[in-house]
């Protein structure tokens, strides 16, 4: 008997769920051309079926001057919706709800006088927007970063990007400690995103091989694969059913499935499905 573990947080966000339910339906009920500033997903299935839809991805706004511009999940820069506004497009705001409260936490900070420190991935659209609702807003991604910093504060208000990894905001702030008199950090680190980490940190310890379901451009599966292949090296990352192999499951009692939050649920079932038909032994769902 082989038993089938999927953690209760695998697949789409609620953050990434109401964004592509938005898309679809935006470009259900307009006849204007729907636009988007890079893909909504990092996941391949998921931008050709907003293509196939009628979503037209740009890499800016140049590009466009009718339709709708959708914002993603992650959000956008304020510059972004004054450029769109100034070009007379309608706008579509998608932007996750806890995104936009950590925009009001940095808000918040800065208003009360702590410079704003934002733990997050460089270049990312989400960090991007998080750091540009207040002036000279420093980014670090790595507790190196804060050293290479070289610099001391009186104060500081820290957030953090709603997908980091809680060990390295841990470190961050460790490294921050020496440096600042005050710390005033926001745990920005989103709810979904918590119980994924907890669950990729406890299934490769209760299973003997671990299945993460996402595509390879994704950060966050990435990460997810890593941490579980730090627990157990029976770890496997796949981006869909046809990636999995025979030999993976032979000999195995437990099997823990998992997904990034940009992977969607049917791709997880056709996971799920294709694991029954290789184990070759009864299997039971957990
Ligand atoms: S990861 Fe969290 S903050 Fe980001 S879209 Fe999903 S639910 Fe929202």
């Amino acid at each position: 008997m082989l038993r089938i573990t999927r953690a209760k947080s695998a697949g789409f966000c609620f953050g990434v769920r109401r964004a592509v339910h938005t898309a679809l339906e935006t470009c259900r009920t307009t006849p204007k051309p729907v636009y988007m500033l890079g893909d909504i997903v990092h996941n391949e299935r998921v931008v050709a079926q907003l293509r196939e839809a009628g979503i037209r991805v740009v890499e800016n706004l140049d590009e466009v001057d009718d339709g709708v511009l959708l914002i993603r999940a992650h959000g956008a820069e304020p510059a972004t919706y004054e450029e769109a506004k100034r070009r007379g497009l309608q706008i579509v705001d998608a932007t996750c709800p806890l995104v936009k409260e950590i925009h009001e936490r940095a808000r918040e900070l800065h208003f009360a006088g702590y410079p704003l420190l934002v733990i997050g991935d460089h270049g990312h659209d989400e960090v991007k927007g998080i750091a540009a609702q207040v002036p000279d807003a420093i980014v670090v991604s790595t507790p190196e970063e804060v050293r290479s910093l070289g610099r001391k504060f009186r104060r500081i208000g820290v957030v953090a990007q709603s997908t980091q990894d809680v060990d390295n905001v841990r470190a961050i702030i460790s490294e921050l400690i020496p440096i600042c008199i005050e710390i005033r950090f926001v745990n920005t680190i989103c709810y979904p995103t918590a119980k994924h980490q907890m669950e990729i940190r406890a299934m490769p310890l209760e299973n003997d091989v671990m299945i993460v379901v996402g595509s390879f451009t994704s950060a966050n599966t990435k990460r997810m694969t890593q941490i579980s292949r730090g627990l157990n090296p029976r770890t496997y990352q796949v981006t869909g059913a046809d990636d999995l192999s025979a030999d993976w499951f032979s000999g195995v009692n437990t099997v823990g499935i998992h997904a990034g939050a940009s992977t969607p649920d049917n791709v997880v079932e056709e996971v799920i499905a294709r694991i029954r038909q290789l184990a070759g032994t009864p299997v039971e769902i957990a």
